[in-house]
């Protein structure tokens, strides 16, 4: 971290700052040009307060050198995570389909969708049983009975289990869900986090509607400081002026939080454009930009579903998705 001090500083004040910030346990070093005096610190910055920093009355500008993200940082942990679920591998050239309903409505629609999406070729089924709705009167999911029902579509194919979780308290009703969502309206509920954080079970992580990717990196920070490291990162489409399609989906975001971490990103082109049509072709470029795999929402009736039926595919369409997605990943893999 730099800190660069006004022109006015005395050398009064340059100590005092020196040593408040030695204090807290970092190294400073002066460095004094004719007009300007900066002070680099060395060390573990992470308990500099930089809003009260920048605020004092010599300080300029401060300017971090190095990310606040540690655990989730490719600079200290260079090769990429591979997380292993059931069997279903994702990340570092193991590709991972997700995919399924986007609420779990009844027995016959999540085996019959689970069986439909495992002989396209997906690896992992999803289900919401708690869902985040805009409104109160919209269907609220099946909660805790969602989530037997997803065990039961289990049992029948064999395809590890998605599902959505909102609060910490429902944490017990997860225990044989394989891979527990956070999704983007939770994305910074941090005590939601820091109890995910506590268990030995993979977590998808998907970017909040307005959060930049460093805050998206900082909440799986959340997760991986208290020991579980096993976070899979998604972007699922953020919120900007366009209004044609529901969000706007950022497919940079995979190249750059490839950059940024060493953690396994999955697209969610569904919630993305909210247009069951926009699926496939979205699904194809997040393939060909090297995402580690795509979450889409599947059902065997879209014009009857209980919640976003609009970006529902039907299994044939998805079937047909499958297609073009492997053809694509054939393709960059030969590249
Ligand atoms: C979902 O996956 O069904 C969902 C609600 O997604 P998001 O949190 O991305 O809106
Ligand atoms: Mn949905």
């Amino acid at each position: 971290m730099i800190v660069v001090l006004k022109h006015e500083t005395s050398k009064d004040q340059q100590a005092q700052l020196v040593e408040w910030l030695e204090q807290q346990g970092v190294k400073a070093d002066i460095s004094e040009g004719t007009y300007q005096t900066i002070i680099g610190l060395v060390g573990d910055v992470s308990q500099i307060d930089v809003d009260m920093l920048s605020m004092l009355d010599i300080v300029q500008d401060v300017k971090r050198v190095t990310e606040p993200y540690k655990k989730s940082n490719r600079k200290f942990h260079p090769e990429d995570t591979v997380i292993d679920v059931g069997g279903a591998k994702i990340g570092g050239g193991n590709f991972a389909v997700i995919a399924g309903p986007c609420s779990v409505e009844s027995e016959e629609q999540i085996v019959e969708v689970a069986k439909r999406v495992k002989a396209a070729g997906a690896t992992l089924l999803r289900g919401g049983a708690f869902k985040p709705r805009t409104s109160p009167y919209s269907f609220q999911g099946k909660r805790a009975e969602g989530l037997e029902l997803l065990e039961k579509a289990k049992e029948a194919t064999g395809l590890p289990i998605v599902s959505e979780i909102m609060n910490e308290n429902h944490i017990p009703l997860f225990e044989n869900i394989d891979v527990i969502q956070v999704g983007a309206r939770n994305m910074q509920n941090f005590e939601l986090l820091k109890a995910l954080g506590k268990l030995d079970k993979p977590i998808l992580l998907k970017r909040g509607l307005a959060n930049t990717l460093e805050e998206l990196l900082m909440s799986a920070e959340y997760i991986m400081a208290g020991g579980n490291e096993k976070v899979i990162l998604c972007e699922r489409g953020i919120r900007t002026f366009e209004s044609y399609t529901r969000n706007t989906l950022d497919l940079s975001a995979v190249i750059a939080l490839h950059e940024m971490s060493h953690l396994p990103v999955v697209v969610d082109p569904s919630h993305a454009t909210g247009r069951r049509n926009f699926v496939r072709p979205m699904a194809m470029a997040a393939a060909a930009c090297g995402a580690d795999g795509l979450m889409i929402e599947v059902h065997n009736n879209p014009a009857k579903a209980l919640c976003d039926g609009a970006q529902s595919q039907t299994p044939d369409m998805f079937d047909d998705t499958m297609k073009a997605v492997m053809r694509v990943r054939k393709a960059a893999l030969e590249e």
